[in-house]
């Protein structure tokens, strides 16, 4: 069985962190109507284009906050000497899996199976 580099998996992990932030940062920028507490007040004559692109931003930031989280969860695995085991059934997760996504908490399995859950 292949093992996992851990080495060059944690540093890809961070870099992806590092990405992710600075995403973030980016997004929290270009939002029109970005406030500390998220609370919008939409005035009459708010500027709609302005109001979707607001949305939009609101969106792509929680997908970038859930990355984020997983990454996260990855980095203290790392630091616990777990990394490379599924959260959920604490089998060893595929490495071809952790190549593609380093910062992978489940295995494929865990995974699909949390996906259909979802929806
Ligand atoms: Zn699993």
């Amino acid at each position: 069985m292949k093992i996992p580099d851990i080495k060059s998996l944690t540093s890809r992990v961070e870099t992806q962190r590092v990405a992710i932030l600075s995403k973030i940062k980016r997004l929290k920028r270009e939002d029109p109507f970005a406030t500390d507490d998220r609370a919008i007040i939409v005035e009459p004559g708010t500027d709609a284009s302005a109001l979707f692109s607001h949305e939009k931003t609101i969106v792509l930031e929680n997908q970038l906050k859930r990355d984020l989280t997983e990454i996260e969860v990855a980095l203290t695995k790392i630091k616990k000497g777990t990394y490379g085991l599924c959260e959920r059934c604490h089998e060893a997760i595929d490495v071809a899996r952790l190549e593609v996504k380093p910062a992978a908490i489940y295995c494929m399995k865990c995974e699909n199976e949390l996906e259909k859950k979802k929806r």
